[in-house]
């Protein structure tokens, strides 16, 4: 049967985003493929979320989210009109798209960096440069000045991990004074520092940040997006006109409570960094040559290069990472920092393929 002519035209090349591999069955995996955190999330967030689950949700859940953008802004210095939140940063990105980006000109970001922009970019017909890093795998953000319908930074970047200092981000925003820059900090906590504290000053800087990584809940699904009132607004509205109780109840409780408890995430943090920089040690003294990471994840080169074979070794053994086979990706695999324990059960398989 032709079933093609009960879709929209706009679907029939959409090429939808390909996630990590979700093994359902987790016993004696080490799970190091989608930059997850191996630390729990806050007690304070379940114990929030089970209070969350009752009567009460036979109600709507709040649609201002008032409490979970307070707690967001008292952390920031900021104010409740510089928040919004959504569901998940791919969420909060989706609806930056439109809002922002729909331009004369095309919106820029790298080569190498979250593939999900691209599938918004087709998605809502946004037209892209792909601006190529350096062969150092740095960000020449000199490139994105001037001329560009928007500016789009993963900071740290994924999947290399490398951070851009905050004064090269603020050079960006000086001279893209007529477009949005997006700068999605999912890897903030990991890195401590954020463009946060710029959005005073520059009315078209929009901070992207999830819950998903620093704050272990990457299946709560809440992020948020902090900037001047007027780019809140129009994210709010671009909401309002597409699903208008975006976070739930129990997301909303959980989401609260773990940024009330931000220390309990930093101090996970920090563990995972502490972690990153013994695991990077060891790798290079397996000769794998390895980015300076500002995030949780580190990207690596095995010495000859056979990323792809390194990758099904170690899956063999239980252990998944990624790989991302674009020409300029190929050689390296993305290994996400688990726990100290896992780490170095990854060192020692590392060390047994050779
Ligand atoms: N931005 C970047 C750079 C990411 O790596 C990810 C995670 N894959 C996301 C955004 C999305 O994170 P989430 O939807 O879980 O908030």
């Amino acid at each position: 049967m032709e079933t093609k002519k009960f879709l929209s035209s706009y679907l029939w090349d959409l090429e939808p985003y390909v996630p990590g591999y979700q093994p359902q069955n987790n016993e004696g995996l080490v799970k190091l493929n989608t930059n997850e955190n191996p630390y729990p999330p806050s007690p304070r967030a379940v114990e929030a979320m089970r209070s969350a689950i009752g009567e009460n949700l036979k109600l709507y859940p709040s649609f201002d989210c008032l409490s979970l953008r307070s707690a967001i802004a008292k952390m920031e210095g900021l104010s409740t009109e510089n928040v919004f939140v959504g569901n998940g940063s791919d969420e909060v990105l989706s609806l930056c798209f439109p809002a922002f980006f729909k331009q004369e000109k095309p919106i820029a970001f790298f080569d190498i960096t979250y593939a999900f922009y691209k599938v918004y970019c087709k998605f809502y017909q946004v037209e892209y440069d792909a601006i190529p890093l350096h062969s150092d795998y740095t960000a020449p953000l000199s490139a994105f000045h001037g001329q560009y319908g928007g500016v789009l930074i993963a900071n740290p970047n994924a999947p290399t991990g490398i951070a851009a200092s905050l004064r090269e981000i603020e050079e960006v925003l000086r001279n893209n004074p007529d477009c949005v820059v997006l700068i999605d900090e999912a890897y903030q906590m990991f890195w401590g520092h954020t463009a946060a504290g710029l959005i005073e000053t520059y009315p078209n800087l929009l901070v992207v940040r999830t819950l998903s990584k620093g704050y272990s809940l990457a299946g709560l699904r809440a992020a948020f997006a902090l900037g001047q009132p007027h780019l809140i607004q129009a994210l709010i509205n671009m909401r309002d006109s597409f699903n208008s109780y975006n976070l739930d109840a129990i997301a909303l409780a959980g989401a609260t409570a773990a940024v009330e408890d931000t220390p309990y995430a930093v101090a996970n943090a920090k563990k995972v960094m502490a972690t990153r920089e013994w695991f990077t040690e060891g790798l290079s003294g397996l000769g794998y040559q390895t980015l300076p990471s500002a995030a949780n994840f580190v990207f690596t080169r095995p010495p000859r290069g056979d990323a792809q074979q390194v990758f099904e070794a170690l899956a063999q053994r239980n252990i998944h990472v990624r790989h991302f086979t674009a020409p300029r990706t190929a050689e390296w695999l993305r290994i996400s920092i688990g726990t100290q324990e896992e780490m170095e059960r990854v060192l020692a398989a590392l060390t047994e393929i050779g």
